[in-house]
């Protein structure tokens, strides 16, 4: 049998494996551990063996999350990577450290007036849906993307990190060059920012090639926590 501690050394091994294969420095990734649905012992067990950066997907869960660990582990890095809804903007704001899924302006603005005047500014990625999806959220080009970039680097309470995309996994071929436009859009942001330095992208399937592409946090849930249950999930 193995652990969530075992999962978790593995997932890094392929993490430091893919940085070497395209001659990167493996601590120029981070491992955001998607804990989204699984219990405070999972991440406790994750924490033990090290992990410090924990992605949540649901507001309610994860602020559940954040005040049954706030004691005992003040020093996780907690990543919002799900879906808002601007009425739920505010547990995001006050709960955690980072947000990967801003994706207009209504939101940003939200959480800039939201973020508590004694909390660090909170760390934002603008989602880029680079599948063109309908189903998928995100900014659709370059231009609505450094429109959007704009608008957050004017917000005193929101530090503009980078980007996050949750690409398509239609075939081998869209996939490849998903990865690689996000990386040039990557390179277009950074010349604009200074503070950007994160290009969240990569899934348990996906990480090497994201890695190969430029990714600076890749996010893996079930390769870590096993699978997930969702019956009796409500948000
Ligand atoms: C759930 C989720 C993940 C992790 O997915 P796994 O397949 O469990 O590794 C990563 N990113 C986002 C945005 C997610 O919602």
């Amino acid at each position: 049998m193995t652990t969530i501690a075992d999962r978790l050394a593995l997932a890094q091994q392929r993490i430091a494996a893919a940085a070497k294969n395209c001659v990167r420095n493996p601590e120029e990734i981070q491992l955001l551990a998607v804990s989204k649905t699984k219990p405070i012992e999972d991440i406790l067990a994750a924490y033990n063996a090290g992990q410090r950066y924990f992605g949540e997907n649901y507001v309610q869960e994860g602020q559940q999350k954040v005040e049954a660990l706030q004691q005992t582990c003040p020093d996780i890095v907690w990543h919002f990577i799900g879906p808002l809804q601007s009425n739920k903007s505010r547990i995001v704001a006050e709960y955690f450290d980072w947000m990967h899924t801003v994706d207009r302006a209504k939101i940003a603005e939200r959480l800039n007036s939201q973020r508590p005047a004694d909390k660090a500014p909170l760390n934002v990625c603008i989602q880029v849906n680079i599948s063109g999806e309908d189903s998928k959220s995100g900014v659709i080009d370059k231009d609505s993307m450094l429109a959007l970039a704009k608008q957050i680097a004017a917000l005193p309470n929101l530090n503009l990190r980078g980007l996050m995309a949750i690409p398509s996994h239609a075939d081998e071929n869209q996939l490849a060059e998903e990865l690689s436009t996000m990386q040039q859009l990557f390179a277009t942001l950074k010349l604009g920012y200074a503070s950007v330095d994160t290009l969240s992208m990569g899934m348990s399937d996906d990480l090497e090639l994201a890695i190969a592409n430029g990714s600076t946090m890749v996010r893996i849930g079930s390769a870590i926590f096993g699978e997930r249950d969702y019956s009796a999930k409500a948000n």
